[in-house]
């Protein structure tokens, strides 16, 4: 018997190798297998088996398998088939992307000791109790008075060995004690459950009926879930899920980033408890390998993850739900495979007649089109759950906001101050954001105007007050020495201009200094330790303002936040790329959302240079759909998606010159154009030069009416790109090809 093996390389060439006997029957398609490749000893995935060989060379014999279990499963195989032809990356590149690096490895997780009231324990014991053993009785009362079960470590206790005391409960009858195995969340992850007692209302009823109809017919069908802030869609993830198992099936929820969302998994841990699987970044990789090969034994039935959560080994999966749909987290750009979590959701769904919810409040363009043209089916929350009110929206003109000198450029608008004091005063909870973090993004020399620069990338250094550095956003790179004098002209005169988190937080406790600030941006939640930290003393009610990026927009739900203020929404907006227009709305409808989410009013404050921009205008009325049928109309006009098909070239490299030639020389030799296909560049990219090297870009746009499924571009792309290193002497470039790219710059 012969195999055909894939090895993670950008070639798509396979390579026979034979099977030696006694591994005949634990051979599989996909199955992994360690060979000698070259020189090297290396692992590739088995994509075809046969009993004769045509190759005359020297056949090799495989080694031995990787993983001790079997770790596809046929809908998956297909799947990495599908992304390997749709995003033009081999077999091997996929499903190293896919599947963890190996399953052998031990690892046990932690247990925990759990307690829980006995229901029938007798009046008489607790009396008993209560005179012979004051300090059992009085953990007692802690146990009692929760509606869920305790970890033991969590009782409050004045002496040691609170273990101790609820094994002698456990003796008298009161309680009952397990162990429980504390599964790999990276604790501090998540938030404690959330228990909540749940009752519909009719729209929610609704989107629940028809969800589980769809389950039950077994036939793939795709939502879109379009829900309000704080309408419930969390909760309609929950009872959908709740069906899918009890129809034995299996259910992926996708979160665009999860550490963001740790109140997400504290309420599906609250009602599914160990039946979930986390699923995320910060997993070690022998968490990662044992929770790969618990899915695949069947000892979890939901997964809960960031974008890579799409290719859990789940069997007979019924349901994904892709939460925030619209945002860019889903996709990778790098490494290849170049995906998009969301439609390989679709794609995956459809291989496995399940249903897919994609839900937001603000949908992408592109989901909200295909709602329009009836091919996702509508789900609509309009209202907030359990009346709650919409915030009333302010928005403030900065250019009419100046100090007593008259100079512009405040921070802070006076109406803001006098809300963010008002608010104090009722000891209600403020939310602000700045979505760029640092003090001074911009350091420049007065006199000959020259801007302190990254040495490796062509971008301007951000000044932290707070590490006393300056710093890429986008390759890292820092500077401890402060820029006492200009280097080109020697000038004193260094401004530190624009505004940062940093600064904003300086300002802040210089306003409000009994107020306790935190701040929430990269730099504070570098761990998921420090942001599970921050977001659960600001629930506790231990900050008063939080102060963050975009981070703080998403997904929260803090019933005493009740003033949420935008102190530059413009920041983005100008960007040359044709979705930042949609990208500053969805933000600040977001943020917008996180105010007022029970039954105190919640007030919101914008702040802008443009009122009258249809964006921010529209945003700070809260009309989605005004603003998306300005948006769709001037992509039509402009033919970008969702009126077109796009795909992205990229050439990269150490050498401007090498790379601007290649580009060209790319252009020229492109062949097979057709009707409604537009090539543009090559151009330089936006970030012209990123860690040192150039980047070039040639961008196909091929419109929907000539290419109604893209097959035309994809085949244009094909031809041209498939063998890459044979038709381009492309030396120590690269060349990198996205499909459905989210952004142009
Ligand atoms: P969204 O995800 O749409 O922003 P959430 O699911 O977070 O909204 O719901 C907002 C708040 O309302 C949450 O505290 C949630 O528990 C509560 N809620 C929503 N629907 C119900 C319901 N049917 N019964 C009880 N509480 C609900
Ligand atoms: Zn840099």
């Amino acid at each position: 018997m012969f195999v055909d093996v894939a090895f993670p390389i950008s070639g798509f060439q396979t390579f026979t190798y034979k099977v030696p006997v006694n591994l005949v029957k634990h051979i599989e398609i996909g199955s992994r297998v360690r060979v000698q490749f070259g020189a090297q000893k290396t692992n590739g995935i088995i994509t075809g088996i046969k009993q004769k060989t045509s190759y005359f060379g020297k056949v090799r014999e495989i080694r031995g398998l990787v993983d001790d279990v079997k770790i596809m499963t046929p809908e998956l195989w297909k799947l990495i088939q599908w992304m390997s032809h749709y995003y033009m990356t081999s077999v091997g590149q996929v499903a190293k992307a896919v599947l963890p690096k190996n399953l052998s490895t031990r690892y046990t997780p932690p247990k925990n000791w759990m307690v829980e009231p006995n229901p029938i324990f007798a009046d008489e014991d607790l009396k008993k109790t209560k005179r012979r053993a004051p300090k059992q009785y009085e953990i007692f009362k802690q146990i009692l008075t929760a509606d869920h079960p305790l970890k033991v470590s969590s009782l409050k206790n004045n002496s040691s060995g609170v273990l101790a005391s609820c094994r002698g409960l456990e003796k008298r009858g009161l309680v009952k004690l397990f162990e429980e195995t504390s599964l790999p969340d990276v604790t501090g992850f998540t938030f404690d459950p959330i228990y909540k007692k749940v009752d519909f209302n009719d729209h929610q009823q609704e989107a629940v009926s028809q969800i589980t109809l769809a389950m039950d017919s077994n036939i793939y069908t795709p939502f879109l879930l379009h829900g309000v802030t704080s309408s419930g869609k969390t909760e309609i993830y929950i009872e959908s899920v709740r069906h899918c198992l009890d129809q034995n099936r299996t259910a992926i929820i996708l979160l665009p980033e999860i550490s963001l969302t740790p109140q997400i998994a504290g309420r599906f841990r609250a009602v599914f408890g160990d039946t979930i699987a986390l699923w995320h970044s910060k997993l070690t990789q022998a968490q990662r390998s044992w929770t790969w090969k618990e899915i695949c034994k069947g000892s979890f039935q939901v997964v809960i993850g960031a974008r890579s959560a799409v290719f859990a080994p789940l069997k007979n999966l019924g349901l994904i739900v892709v939460d925030e749909e619209q945002e860019s987290s889903f996709r990778q750009d790098s490494p290849a495979p170049r995906y998009h979590a969301r439609d390989v959701s679709l794609v995956r769904a459809k291989y496995e007649a399940a249903c897919v919810v994609l839900s937001s409040a603000t949908p992408s363009l592109e989901s909200y089109y295909n709602h329009l043209n009836k091919k996702l089916t509508y789900l609509h929350l309009p209202k907030r759950y359990g009346g709650a009110k919409y915030p009333q929206v302010h928005l403030v003109d900065m250019l009419n906001e100046n100090d007593e000198s008259g100079k512009l450029g405040q921070i802070f608008s006076g109406l803001l101050q006098d809300k963010i004091e008002a608010r104090l005063q009722k000891n209600e909870q403020i939310i602000l954001l700045q979505n760029r973090r640092g003090y001074s993004p911009v350091v420049r020399c007065s006199d000959c105007g020259e801007i302190v620069m990254c040495p490796q990338c062509k971008v301007a250094l951000t000044f932290h007050i707070k590490e006393s550095q300056l710093i890429c956003h986008c390759c890292g790179h820092f500077e401890t020495q402060r820029w006492e004098v200009c280097i080109s002209c020697q000038s004193p005169n260094i401004k530190y201009s624009g505004t940062g988190t940093q600064r904003v937080e300086a300002i802040l406790k210089e306003m409000f200094p009994k107020a306790i600030v935190e701040r929430l941006d990269m730099d504070t939640a570098r761990t998921a330790k420090g942001l599970t930290s921050i977001l659960k003393k600001f629930s506790n009610g231990e900050i008063d303002i939080l102060l963050g990026t975009q981070m703080i927009a998403k997904g929260l739900d803090f019933p005493n936040a009740t003033l949420v203020g935008i102190i530059n929404s413009d920041l983005g907006l100008h960007l040359p790329d044709f979705r930042s227009g949609e990208r500053i709305f969805q933000l600040i409808y977001q943020a917008a959302g996180r105010a007022g989410r029970n039954t105190k009013l919640g007030e919101v404050v914008i702040q802008t240079y443009s009122p009258d921009n249809p964006v921010i205008k529209n945003a700070a009325q809260l009309n989605m759909k005004r603003y998306y049928n300005i948006a769709l109309s001037e992509r039509n006009e402009l033919q970008y998606p969702p009126f077109s098909w796009l795909a992205k070239i990229e050439i990269i490299g150490k050498n401007q010159t090498s790379v601007e030639l290649l580009s060209k020389r790319i252009a020229k030799t492109l062949k097979g154009d057709y009707k409604g296909l537009k090539i543009l560049g090559p151009v330089p990219c936006y970030l012209e030069k990123l860690r040192n090297h150039y980047r070039y870009q040639i961008v196909f746009k091929s419109i929907k009416e000539k290419d109604v499924n893209g097959k035309k571009l994809h085949h244009f792309i094909q031809t041209n790109f498939m063998d890459i290193q044979k038709k381009f002497r492309i030396g120590q470039n690269r060349i990198n090809i996205h499909f459905d790219p989210l952004s142009l710059i």
